[in-house]
């Protein structure tokens, strides 16, 4: 990987993003943290900085497609060229089907496709004409298999690894590689909300929720977000994959 490179984090702002843009940082690379919630993408460039790398806080939506091109040029005039994305902002709400409504579908699709979608878009052709970049989408079990009262989220992240698996293709030999991370139950914020939901709906205490959704993984405990991390770094190094989903179920 030659010179220090800028990466972009979607979702930066807590759990998964935040820790790869740490694990980023002390490898050296400048770290952009994009997501909805000013104090969060703060303190997250701050625990960056600390590291002593290169970070900017930048507050955007990506289902807000005009903020896209906007986000990407703050980080590219403040930090350099995108070198890395990591589109990992993301959302999971679960109802059985008949009452998952339209607009919790397109909410799903828009934040965890289409999102991914246009960061892409925007980054790739610098990549390309760079010879050099990485795309790396936070995926899901999900996103490979099917799985009760989650279509609209299974069906976005199925989505997502179209999506590397198809611009995988079209990058290919070309020096840029784009991969999914498929990770089961993640101990983080998405996951206690889902274990919340569940101690709502069964009468379940939250830990024997969170102990049914940990069962749930095939290693049968929760992952850490440091082992997502860990998973992405070594997407960095050339001679890599590209179009992989790599899963991460806690075995
Ligand atoms: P999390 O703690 O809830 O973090 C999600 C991040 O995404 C937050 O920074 C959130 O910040 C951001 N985000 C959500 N909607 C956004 C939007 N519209 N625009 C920009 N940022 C947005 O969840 P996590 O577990 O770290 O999840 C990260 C990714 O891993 C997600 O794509 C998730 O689907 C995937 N994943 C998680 C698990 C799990 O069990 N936790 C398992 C497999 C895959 P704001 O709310 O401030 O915008």
């Amino acid at each position: 990987m030659p010179d220090p490179k800028v990466a972009l984090i979607t979702g930066g702002g807590r759990g998964i993003g935040r820790e790869i843009a740490l694990a980023f940082a002390r490898e050296g690379l400048a770290v952009a943290v994009a997501a909805r919630t000013p104090s969060q993408v703060e303190e997250a460039a701050e625990a960056v900085r600390a590291l002593g790398a290169e970070a900017l806080p930048v507050v955007l939506d990506v289902a807000d497609a005009g903020a896209i091109p906007v986000a990407v040029k703050a980080v590219t005039d403040a930090l350099g060229p995108v070198d890395v994305l990591v589109n990992n902002a993301g959302i999971a709400e679960s109802a059985p089907l008949a009452k998952t409504d339209p607009a919790l579908w397109e909410r799903h699709l828009r934040v965890n496709a289409t999102g991914p979608f246009l960061l892409t878009r925007e980054v790739l052709p610098g990549m390309l004409e760079r010879g050099w970049g990485r795309v790396i989408n936070i995926a899901s079990l999900a996103g490979l298999f099917g799985a009760p009262y989650v279509t609209a989220y299974a069906t976005s992240k199925h989505a997502l690894v179209g999506l590397t698996r198809a611009v995988a293709a079209e990058v290919s030999g070309k020096g840029v590689t784009v991969n999914a991370l498929c990770p089961g139950y993640v101990a983080t914020d998405l996951t206690w909300k889902g274990a919340r939901n569940i101690a709502a709906k069964t009468g379940k205490s939250f830990e024997e929720a969170l102990q049914s959704l940990a069962r749930i993984n095939p290693g049968g405990r929760l992952i850490e977000p440091a082992e997502v991390a860990a998973a992405a770094l070594k997407l960095l190094p050339d001679g890599g994959t590209n179009g992989e989903t790599i899963v991460l179920d806690g075995s």
